[in-house]
């Protein structure tokens, strides 16, 4: 038997999680992981099985205490001391987890997790992203992707049985997709559910493969999509093609395409939310003259006047000229301009000369404008 991961870690929760945290980390595990939107995933239920057990020991107090003393060998059987054998992660317990946790979540709990479901089933979602330039997630572009797109096969209308023959119920678990085994163990009977290994939980056996799928019910083929981005996208946002994910089954609706924006990083400007920030430096003598000075923004280069006596860090704001909010695009966030006084470093000797003289004419003067001098920290620099 394998090494049981420790509950608490399953669930992503600390040892002193109360039981509005247990339930939340488990219902967010359980509506990811649950059979109904991954079917056929055995990783996936796998995933849902150690959530469920996990969340049915620690949700009950009893139970916890037990396994915050002894670890999970209190519930598995395998050994341990204080063993709490016959307890069954799938009987009674869980109907009463199932029936609390999923009664909104996926419309009346126990029918639908005791049994295999054949209604309509929702496909799943497919995820991808795309990378965009900074000013395409500011104003927003459009482009084309090319995905695998999984189509129903035409030749079995999705039964994957070649033409003429259909799909039989599977003998080893009579349809249900599911086997249960009982092992005896020194603590009593342990019960365990299992994915059907002769048909993959689908509860049918193809005997004839349909040859234009392969008896997957599906063709998979390349196709392009258009997306809307649209202005104001942000970095990891994304964009949701409804109808463009995984097919459903039994009638059921398609999933949906989400393309998660990856936006590059700019040379010049920076963003958070509906911000812009740059850096511009100015000469010192426009700094202390004043002056126009031309500043890049992503609408292209405004003129600016930059006020006499300007220091250095001096921020500029620029209304209207940060990113659009994605609610409305006209209404938009402003760019925030640092301006850094730049000293010249390399000067011939006739600028040399200038500012020498203009150094005399201050009568030696600090440039900088008079500021009281602040308290000195004490420290290794000034003794
Ligand atoms: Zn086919
Ligand atoms: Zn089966």
């Amino acid at each position: 038997m394998a090494e049981k991961r420790d509950y608490y870690e399953v669930l992503g929760v600390s040892k002193d999680a109360d039981d509005a945290e247990l339930k939340k980390a488990y219902r967010a595990l359980a509506k990811k992981y649950h059979p109904d939107t991954n079917s056929g995933d055995a990783t996936a239920a796998e995933k849902f099985k150690e959530a469920s057990e996990a969340y049915s020991v620690l949700s009950d107090p009893d139970k916890r205490r037990q396994y915050d003393q002894f670890g999970s060998a209190a519930f598995d059987g395998s050994g341990g001391p204080g063993g709490f054998g016959g307890f069954d992660f799938n009987g009674a317990d869980m109907g009463d987890i199932f029936g609390d946790i999923f009664g909104d979540l996926f419309g009346g709990g126990r029918s639908r997790s005791s049994a295999r479901y054949t209604g309509p089933q929702r496909g799943a979602n497919i995820r991808t992203s795309i990378r965009i330039t900074f000013e395409d997630a500011i104003f927003g572009c459009e482009k084309e992707i090319e995905l695998n797109f999984k189509e129903e096969c035409a030749s079995c209308h999705g039964s994957g049985a070649k033409a003429g023959t259909s799909p039989v119920t599977c003998s080893k678990c009579n349809g249900k997709g599911k086997v249960m085994y009982t092992q005896q163990s020194f603590f009593g009977q342990v019960q365990n559910v299992q994915t059907c290994p002769d048909c993959g939980g689908t509860g049918q056996i193809i005997k004839e493969k349909c040859p234009d799928c392969y008896g997957t019910g599906y063709i998979t083929k390349r196709k392009k999509f258009k997306i809307t981005i649209p202005a104001g996208i942000d970095n990891g946002q994304s964009v949701r093609l409804a109808g463009a994910g995984e097919p459903g089954t039994n009638g059921g609706e398609r999933g949906d395409l989400l393309v998660e924006a990856v936006v590059s990083s700019h040379p010049i400007f920076k963003r958070q939310d509906t911000s812009i920030f740059s850096t511009v430096p100015i000469s010192f003598v426009k700094a202390a003259l004043g002056g126009p000075i031309r500043i890049k923004t992503v609408d292209g280069e405004v003129e600016y006047e930059v006020k006499p006596g300007t220091q250095t860090d001096t921020k500029v704001r620029l209304k209207g000229k940060g990113v659009p909010s994605l609610r409305n695009r006209s209404v938009r966030g402003d760019h925030y301009v640092t301006l850094v006084v730049s000293v010249p470093d390399r000067l011939n000797e006739s600028q040399k000369e200038a500012l020498r003289k203009f150094d005399e004419a201050m009568g030696g003067a600090p440039v900088e404008k008079e500021k009281p001098e602040k308290p000195k920290k004490k420290g290794i620099f000034n003794k």
